[in-house]
Parts: structure tokens; C-alpha cells; sequence
């Protein structure tokens, strides 16, 4: 098949990339993630899959814009609502790699984002199917979860940038929120 990955950075993808390769896929990459905060992290992510492309031979998309502001309007307007920030987020990216697979005539499409331990696979799968029903692609909704250890390896092996936190604002507080920080002792006094 030939077919057209949503990747969210180089560590994710370098599983899911070289086993549909030895499977005898032909893939293709889209970098599609305005989720990704700041900016310079995006630009991290991007290289580190940069990577991941040239040592696996693969044709790498990145999207046209980083639609910042856009993305953040969405995440306000969803949380307000009582609605799931996450899916939401999948739901963007998703689309746009659904009207990407059909505008480029790709067999099917699929997300790096099946590979990780803590994304929810069951809502990825119903939006992914949205999102291809919407622009007339096919949706493959196969884990990548047994492929997650072989691309850590990969990414240690060729020294990728590993990040920290899923990629929004919102993950990044809550993933340092919390931890005991040293302080100066100055600002201890105010
Ligand atoms: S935590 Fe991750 S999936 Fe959820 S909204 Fe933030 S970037 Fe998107």
C-alpha cells in the first residue's frame, strides 16, 4: 500500500516507518502539528524527523503553516465547552492528513500518534475514521505500540531530540507542574 503517516516527531515515527517498510509499504510523512509549543520545539521535532526520513529513505510533508493562533483559539473554545482538548487536537491533525492522503492519491492514512503508551487509540481511531470519511481517504487504524521500544533505540542510536512533553502549552505545565524547582534565594524573600 501506499501510504501517507502523520508523524508527530522523529523518535515516534522511526518504529512505525521501518517496520510498513519491511512490510513492503511505500510511506510518506506529513509533519502536521501546530499543537507544538513553542515554536523552537516545533522546529526540534522537525529536525529530529528530518532525520528519521533521510536514514529511512522516506519522502517527508511538512505542513504549509503553523497555525498557532488558529490552534490555541480551537483549545480555548473547546475547554470552555467542557470538550476534550485532546481530541480536538486529533481531529486537526487528522483532517488535514486525511485531505492530504486524497488529494495525493495515497492507498490509505494513518499517525505515529497509535504508537504511544499515552495516547487514548479508541478516540485516535474515531476520529481518524472521521476525518477520512470527511475527504475520502482511508483511515488505517493499526497500533503502532509494538514498534514504540525499536523507535526509542533508533533515536538514542542516531541521537535525536527526545522531548519532554506531548507538545501544547497546556501538556508542558502539566507535565513540570508540580516538581520542586531550586529557587534563588532572592526571590525566596519576596
Ligand atoms: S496534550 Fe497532546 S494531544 Fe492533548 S492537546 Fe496537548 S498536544 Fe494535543
Amino acid at each position: 500500500m501506499r501510504i501517507l503517516l502523520h508523524a508527530c516527531c522523529g523518535p515516534c515515527a522511526a518504529g512505525p516507518l521501518t517496520a510498513l517498510g519491511e512490510e513492503g509499504h511505500g510511506v510518506d510523512l506529513l509533519f502536521y502539528n501546530p499543537n507544538v509549543h513553542p515554536y523552537r520545539e516545533y522546529l526540534h521535532r522537525l529536525d529530529a524527523l528530518e532525520v528519521v526520513a533521510r536514514r529511512l529513505g522516506a519522502v517527508l510533508w511538512a505542513g504549509e503553516t503553523y497555525d498557532l493562533e488558529g490552534w490555541l483559539a480551537q483549545a480555548v473554545r473547546t475547554q470552555e465547552r467542557g470538550r476534550s482538548r485532546c481530541e480536538m487536537c486529533f481531529r486537526i491533525r487528522l483532517e488535514e492528513t486525511a485531505r492530504v492522503a486524497a488529494a495525493g492519491g495515497f492507498d490509505a492514512f494513518t499517525t505515529t500518534l497509535l504508537g504511544s503508551p499515552h495516547q487514548d487509540q479508541a478516540v485516535l481511531r474515531r476520529v481518524g475514521e472521521a476525518a477520512g470519511r470527511r475527504f475520502g481517504a482511508n483511515f488505517w487504524g493499526r497500533s503502532f505500540r509494538p514498534q514504540f521500544a525499536a523507535g526509542r533505540t533508533l533515536a538514542r542510536r542516531w541521537g535525536l531530540y527526545r522531548q519532554g512533553y506531548c507538545g501544547c502549552i497546556y501538556s508542558e505545565a502539566e507535565r513540570y507542574r508540580g516538581k520542586p524547582r531550586k529557587r534563588a534565594a532572592s526571590s525566596e524573600l519576596v
